[in-house]
């Protein structure tokens, strides 16, 4: 609406000035008529000329008495280049008319054109000014609205948290810490991944304080109009100054506060950081601002910004631990009085979600809410946050697609082997469930439940994940022969090379390099060294393939069976699935070991 409100607004005010641009230059009514030189001294000998206008070499322009009877336009306009003005001077005067000349030559096409283009940027100005005010309403950070969190909406995350209690005691009573000569914080920088609850944290803080929070992201300062990052970076200050005590919550500070200098930066930008360092150093300590940035990528910080006195407290926050997300599910269960079923088992969910993020626990149990309302259910039970999980973590079931028999046997073929190899191979991930049901991307999926939170992957680990992932493609070939294998395997081609490359690059398990890393930072390591690392990579994939194919071989029956049981049921249970492969021939001890 705003957008062609304005455009028309702009259309209208266009053509106002130019009307007005048209009538000051008198280009408005008739055209001149157009006389020769010698025309115009008979018409002024004859008493017929009113006024005339020089512009030196250009053009004689003037107008007509009323005496001047049938003239198109009462203007004229004599075209010249090289006569002399003298008799033209001598005719005027004789006649008594009013000889004027212009001091420089006016090309009144141009100035029109100047004029008119001039007038088109201003209005083109004013018009981007209004818009980006109108924006900057939406982005300038503002105070946040909603309910005031405290240190008990927050799960897990304890040593972020204890820090930041240290904090509150400073904005509370700022005076008393300035009056003891105590260096306070200023800043203090969250380290981790998104939706691991550093915006919830920085307002937790604020709400314990009693001190409002303002919230801006790193973007809304760099890339606009030149001087309007640092203006909203002195408007933020300010009003948190003016509150008399706040907490700056400024999400993707690395935007705002990468390396100077850098060799494709703007300058704007750099001045932009110069300012927020200026405005960092320039707190009165009496008054209790503190800024939290939160990052990703700290590393990308220019360093002026973690000099003692800036942000110079950092705070790594990883992704919830296992008991930690139990504790966020909990929370979130409770704050929104989720009624449970006594067969939902928070801690199996726990371990269910690994490497989810609190705001993926918090959008699970949404998620699994949503679902009892719709399956008219008075408490959510484990089928609904089973449904609720997948949904999350691949996307919702696709029921509109139809899938031929054939696609599902293959699907079901290609599911069974990834299920087989994980039961063989990686024993410490039970198998949860594998199912051909289409969800998000996926045709299928076999789901591995960790037993325990892992921190150190073993040799034999990560070589099992490389079996699993591969089993898939195996499956394919052994059931329908090396001609047939499909695209299926295209997202575990990239995960089993992106570990290979991982044990190989970073790990020291290459066969060949052993133990040479590449690492870009401390150096490129040889060309010969590098195709040999990527040889290493090649041997340890293509080994585990003949592996996981002789596994899958051995247990040909087992593995039919299971895409049997899929096609029938779509869906299985670890254990079923487990039971129906171990009915049919797998002895997984037998074959671990093997
Ligand atoms: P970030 O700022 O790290 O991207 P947020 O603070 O925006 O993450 O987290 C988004 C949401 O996820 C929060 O509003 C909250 O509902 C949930 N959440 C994330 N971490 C936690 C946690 N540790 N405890 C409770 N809820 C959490």
């Amino acid at each position: 609406m705003f957008q062609l409100g304005a455009g028309l607004g702009l259309v209208a005010g266009l053509i106002a000035i130019v009307g007005l641009v048209a009538v000051l230059t008198g280009r408005v009514g008739p055209k001149p008529m157009t006389l020769g030189y010698s025309e115009l001294l008979v018409s002024l000998q004859a008493g017929q000329v009113d006024s005339v206008q020089v512009s030196p070499g250009r053009e004689i322009r003037g107008w007509f008495t009323d005496a001047r009877a049938g003239a198109a336009s009462k203007r004229f306009r004599v075209v010249y280049s090289t006569e002399d003005v003298d008799p033209l001077l001598g005719a005027a005067a004789a006649a008594g008319v009013g000889i004027s000349f212009e001091p420089e030559p006016a090309d009144y096409e141009a100035v029109f054109a100047t004029v008119v283009s001039v007038t088109f940027l201003l209005l083109m100005g004013l018009l981007l000014r209004r818009q980006f005010a109108s924006a900057s309403v939406d982005t300038e950070a503002g105070e946040t609205s909603g309910a005031v969190l405290s240190f008990e909406d927050v799960a897990g995350n304890t040593g972020a948290l204890s820090d930041l209690r240290e904090i509150v005691a400073f904005l509370q009573e700022p005076e008393r810490f300035a009056a003891m000569g105590a260096r306070i914080p200023k800043g203090i920088l969250m380290e981790g991944p998104p939706g691991t609850g550093k915006t919830l944290m920085a307002r937790a803080l604020a709400g314990e304080a009693g001190v409002p929070c303002f919230t801006a992201s790193g973007s809304d300062f760099t890339g606009i109009f030149v001087g309007q990052g640092v203006a909203r970076l002195k408007a933020l200050f300010r009003k948190a100054r003016k509150a008399g005590g706040a907490v700056i919550f400024i999400d993707e500070i690395d935007t705002l506060g990468g390396r100077r200098g850098r060799a494709h930066g703007h300058a704007e930008d750099d001045r932009t950081l110069n300012q927020f360092l200026v405005e960092l150093d320039g707190f009165d300590p009496s008054v209790g601002v503190v800024v939290v940035g939160a990052t990703n990528r700290a590393c990308d910080l220019d360093p002026a910004l973690l000099r003692k006195g800036r942000f110079d407290r950092s705070v790594t926050i990883g992704l919830p631990t296992v008991s930690e997300r139990e504790q966020i599910l909990a929370l979130h269960i409770r704050d929104r009085r989720v009624p449970l079923a006594a067969d939902v088992d928070l801690t199996r969910l726990a371990r269910l979600m690994t490497g989810a993020s609190g705001a993926e626990l918090a959008g699970l149990i949404n998620e699994a809410a949503i679902m009892a309302v719709r399956a008219g259910s008075s408490e959510v039970t484990w089928a609904h946050v089973e449904e609720a999980r997948d949904r999350v973590l691949l996307g919702r079931a696709r029921e509109g697609l139809t899938v031929c028999e054939t696609e599902r046997r293959l699907v079901a073929v290609h599911e069974a082997g990834h299920a087989l190899a994980g039961v063989v191979f990686c024993p410490a991930d039970p198998l949860h469930k594998v199912t051909i049901q289409p969800r998000g991307g996926a045709m299928g999926v076999a789901f591995f439940q960790p037993d325990h939170e892992t921190h150190i992957a073993s040799r034999q680990y990560l070589e099992g994940q490389i079996l699993k992932g591969l089993g898939g493609r195996a499956a394919e070939e052994i059931v329908y022969g090396t001609g047939k294998i499909t695209s299926g395997a295209g997202s575990d081609l990239q995960h089993t090379t992106r570990v290979a490359k991982q044990m190989v690059y970073r790990l020291g398990m290459g066969a060949s390099t052993g133990l040479i890393t590449y690492d870009p930072d401390s150096g490129p390591v040889s060309s010969e060294t590098h195709s040999r690392m990527d040889q290493d990579v090649r041997l340890i994939l293509e080994s585990s393939y003949t592996t996981v194919l002789g596994c899958l071989r051995a247990h040909r029956a087992a593995l039919e069976a299971l895409a049997d049981a899929l096609m029938i049921e779509e869906t299985l249970s670890g254990e079923d699935a487990i039971r129906i492969m171990e009915e049919a021939g797998l002895a997984r001890e037998l074959a671990a070991a093997g």
